[in-house]
């Protein structure tokens, strides 16, 4: 199925569509300063993003407590250009009262439907602009415990908005054995507050090849990631991104090494169009009639 392949591999006819129209993601994450977002969204993309003036949501004023910043860049995927969008939400959790530090993060996600939906509406819908957040990436403390209130409350509030992808930061942290039993107390918590996370379904006439692919995706979920910027010298000779250890070098790259790998792949190969999907046809829309129930249309 086309939502599977990856946006350099579509159809001559639908790519060349696409990149006309301008293929474009937005890309959220949020977690407690430190966590390493930063860093992440800068291995991910491998390039250095430059900010880009904030537009004020409609309707509303600024956040005061969590400050949002979106920034973009162009990357290349196989001679393809995607824009991509990544949404960060500095500060999130650091307060001394973090009962509400969902809510800017829901503003956000909201106005942007908003804003969609304002489209939507017009005689002239030529140029809609789609600025919805695809995929909201939550960064999980490394504790080796379980979730935390704040994350779960987070994820409640969150869940039938956005598409909710959750990480282990900073997983270098912690040993194979504690990534594995921290990562089945992760799905098990979820799974007793009934939060959804984003599953990629798997369609009846896959190719094998495919349904492989997203099975190792599925079972690496939540990822336990790594990010680092710098390139470090392994003792065997070779030049990796990672971090250096005492006992040896954490190669992101490296799919024994952590997730990172499963992550970047998801994102922007092998799940974007199902992410874009997701957030269209089921949580906007979900968005789209409460709102239009809500006025009375
Ligand atoms: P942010 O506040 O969530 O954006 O976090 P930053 O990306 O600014 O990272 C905070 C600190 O953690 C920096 O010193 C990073 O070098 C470090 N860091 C980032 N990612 C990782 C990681 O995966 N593992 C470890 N051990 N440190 C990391
Ligand atoms: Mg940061």
């Amino acid at each position: 199925l086309m939502g599977y392949v990856g946006f350099a591999n579509l159809p001559n006819q639908v790519h060349r569509k696409s990149v006309r129209k301008g293929f474009s993601f937005t890309a959220m994450v949020v977690g407690e300063s430190g966590l390493g977002k930063s860093t992440l969204i800068n291995t991910l993309f491998n390039t250095t993003l430059y900010p880009r003036k904030q537009v004020a949501p409609p309707h509303q004023e600024r956040p005061k407590t969590v400050a949002i910043e979106s920034i973009s860049a162009d990357i290349d995927e196989n001679g393809v250009r995607l824009r991509l969008n990544v949404v960060d939400t500095p500060g999130f959790g650091d307060f001394v009262n973090n009962d509400e530090s969902w809510k800017p993060v829901v503003d956000n996600i909201e106005s942007r439907f908003d804003a969609y939906l304002e489209q939507e509406n017009r005689v002239n819908r030529t140029k809609m602009q789609d600025n919805r957040v695809h995929a909201c990436i939550y960064f999980v403390q490394p504790t080796g415990h379980s979730l935390r209130p704040i994350d779960i409350e987070f994820m409640r509030r969150l869940h039938q908005k956005v598409n909710l992808i959750p990480v282990i930061a900073k997983s270098d942290t912690l040993t194979d054995e504690e990534i594995v039993a921290f990562k089945q107390r992760i799905l098990n918590d979820i799974a007793y507050h009934n939060i959804e996370i984003f599953h990629a379904p798997i369609y009846e006439n896959e190719d094998e090849e495919t349904m492989l692919e997203i099975q190792e995706i599925s079972a690496k979920v939540p990822f336990a990631v790594v990010g680092s910027n710098t390139e470090i010298d392994t003792p065997d000779g070779r030049r990796v991104r990672g971090r250096a250890y005492p006992w040896g070098v954490i190669e992101v790259d490296n799919e024994e090494h952590c997730d990172f790998v499963k992550l970047r792949q998801m994102l922007i190969h092998t799940h974007m169009e199902e992410l874009k999907e997701h957030t269209n046809n089921v949580l906007y829309e979900k968005y789209r009639s409460e709102k239009l129930t809500a006025m009375g249309v």
